[in-house]
């Protein structure tokens, strides 16, 4: 019989279903729904949502990350039209060109940045450095949130981008696949991180968040969403069975556990970014404020690691990336701190 692993910190989504998604997803499985969305489950999903967030917006489900990003950046964009992104985000450098293949050829102008975090000034930079015909005219921001390298965007930072966007003519995307690690590190309102701060559509992970799979696309602006049900089914995200696309946010929303969830991821990565500090070889690159924490160490110290069985990616500057996820076991966490203790100290022998 297969056994199933021992748990790995590589990723947030090497981790399973929440119970609150699963019993949702049970729940919903009780019998027939009418199909494409028409069910009670996507209904009562969105107006969950618009709950959470306070506001009456336009709410769709996609099977991941990459089709939500894609197909909302390409509902706000023309084909000639380009949309600014930081060097490291993962529409960029993790979707494969589907941004640009949905959009029929946007392009992506990347900025380089130390942190993952866009500012009002690059922003300018970017927006203004062309104006002629044979440039593609810039019509989008993307931020992530939190970036790839788990810095958060303070309600600051992203009024002053909104602002900037506006002043530009520019629409203002959220990527927010870890959308609530930045609600659970900040302590805010949904509202208060989005449509109050001027984001115009939000792309927000339940994957990540303890779902089995989906990401709800959120539209501020309903005049931003007309027809985005076509662009949805068009590119095989309108899910024929969705009531188990929605009930699964139901079960997160309703109870409290998308919050929940990430603030134990959050507090999993703060434990263990404390506990390896100060340790010989071993250096944090970032700060650490969502559920990512990214650790500068020795080739022969990773080399160790792997050998005592811990996987964990370095595609990011080189560093170890760890992710804590929802099901995080702070054992597992212990072990993971007593192994870099050892390797970074070892012991005479
Ligand atoms: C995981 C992730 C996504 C979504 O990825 P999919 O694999 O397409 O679901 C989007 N943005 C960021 C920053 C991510 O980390």
């Amino acid at each position: 019989m297969m056994t199933s692993d021992a748990q790995q910190f590589a990723s947030d989504n090497y981790s399973g279903i929440c119970p609150e998604a699963f019993s949702a997803m049970e729940a919903a499985n009780r019998g027939h729904a009418a199909a494409y969305g028409e069910d009670v489950w996507t209904a009562r999903a969105a107006d969950s949502l618009r709950r959470l967030f306070e506001t009456p917006c336009e709410v769709f489900f996609a099977f991941n990350g990459t089709a939500a990003n894609s197909l909302a950046l390409a509902s706000l964009c023309q084909s000639y039209h380009s949309v600014i992104c930081a060097d490291a985000a993962h529409v960029e450098t993790d979707e494969c060109g589907a941004p640009e293949f949905f959009s029929n050829g946007s392009k992506l102008l990347t900025v380089r940045t130390q942190s993952g975090k866009l500012d009002p000034a690059a922003i300018r930079a970017t927006a203004t450095a062309r104006s002629d015909i044979h440039f593609p005219k810039c019509r989008v921001v993307t931020i992530t949130q939190p970036t790839e390298t788990g810095q958060v965007y303070s309600l600051d930072e992203i009024r002053a981008i909104a602002a900037t966007c506006r002043v530009l003519g520019l629409s203002l995307h959220m990527d927010g696949s870890r959308f609530a690690n930045a609600c659970a590190s900040l302590g805010c309102s949904p509202a208060d991180m989005t449509w109050r701060a001027g984001v115009d559509v939000l792309c927000f992970g339940g994957t990540k968040n303890g779902m089995h799979a989906g990401e709800a696309v959120l539209f501020f602006d309903p005049s931003l969403a007309v027809d985005f049900g076509y662009r949805c089914k068009q590119a095989g995200q309108l899910a024929s069975k969705m009531r188990f696309l929605a009930a699964p946010w139901v079960g997160m929303l309703e109870g409290g556990a998308w919050l929940s969830n990430a603030e134990h991821a959050n507090a999993c990565a703060r434990d263990f970014a404390e506990a390896v500090a100060g340790l010989p070889g071993i250096e944090p690159i970032f700060p650490v404020e969502a559920n990512a924490v990214f650790l500068r160490m020795p080739p022969a110290a990773m080399e160790a690691l792997r050998e005592r069985g811990w996987r964990f990616y370095t595609f990011i500057g080189g560093g170890a990336r760890f992710m804590f996820g929802w099901d995080a076991l702070p054992e597992r966490v212990a072990e993971l701190v007593r192994d870099l203790h050892e390797i970074g100290a070892p012991r005479a022998a």
